[in-house]
């Protein structure tokens, strides 16, 4: 359970103030498919990176499964995340020396899980994202809608509660975005909870709740069509 009260970041650029978020209280309960929409700079990677435990509030709170967040120490934090949350960006970012297999089992080496166990885990995740043929590529020989499938794994393969998506398909041709969604809205379908910032009208109407944000503020909060399938 996600819980955002009067979240306010601001950031100071020389001697201007940005409101990035602006008063923004949210409740979020396991399992849902939000989507964030809103025009650029108006605070919804602020956001996500908040949620994610990337980023703190200037001031309010932030209670995540009943546990204030907000103004733990770094390690504590740390470890949440790591614990709890998965995470795919626009741009991928995975590690290019790296194959696929590896990228996904960094976090686990992370966690110092054990070479078997780890290759265990890998393999199912990687038959899960269908890229179980292309275990030993790097990202450069991989297409875009392959290498955000390897981060998908990647945010997966710890079982989090919660994936944050920013905008994980816009690198992303149709038919790869489509694929992309699936497999984040698979794992949705599996319990975790789901928050996708998105561009794509399309997709955004996916999900079962749509949140608009404008100038740091939410501005609409209602219910979406779901997946039809
Ligand atoms: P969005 O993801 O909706 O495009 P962001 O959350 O990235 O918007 O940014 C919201 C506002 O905060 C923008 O005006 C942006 O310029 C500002 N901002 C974001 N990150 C920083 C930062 N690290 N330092 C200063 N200003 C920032
Ligand atoms: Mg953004």
């Amino acid at each position: 359970m996600i819980r955002l009260e009067h979240v306010y970041r601001i950031f100071r650029v020389g001697d201007q103030e940005v409101h990035a978020l602006a008063d923004v209280s949210l409740s979020i309960g396991p399992g849902e498919y939000v989507c964030v929409t809103g025009p650029s700079g108006s605070g919804k990677s602020t956001l996500l990176n908040i949620l994610g435990l990337l980023d703190r509030p200037t001031s309010g709170t932030y209670t995540l499964d009943s546990e204030e967040v907000a103004g733990l120490p770094e390690d504590r934090r740390a470890r949440i995340r790591r614990e709890k949350i998965g995470f795919v960006f626009q741009f991928f970012h995975l590690i290019p020396r790296l194959n696929a297999r590896q990228n996904i089992e960094l976090p686990l080496m992370l966690a110092g899980v054990p070479p078997p166990e780890r290759r265990r885990r890998s393999t199912r995740i990687l038959q899960a994202i269908g890229l179980a043929n292309r275990a030993a590529h790097r990202p450069d020989q991989l297409s875009g809608g392959q290498r955000q499938r390897v981060a998908i794994g990647r945010a997966a393969v710890m079982e989090p509660e919660i994936i944050l998506a920013d905008e994980p398909t816009g690198n992303l041709d149709t038919a790869s975005s489509m694929e992309v969604m699936q497999h984040l809205e698979d794992m949705n379908q599996k319990g975790l909870t789901l928050i996708v910032v998105t561009h794509d009208e399309q997709i955004a109407r996916r999900a079962s709740r749509r949140i608009r944000m404008m100038d740091g503020n939410i501005t609409r909060d209602e219910p979406g069509q779901g997946v039809t399938r």
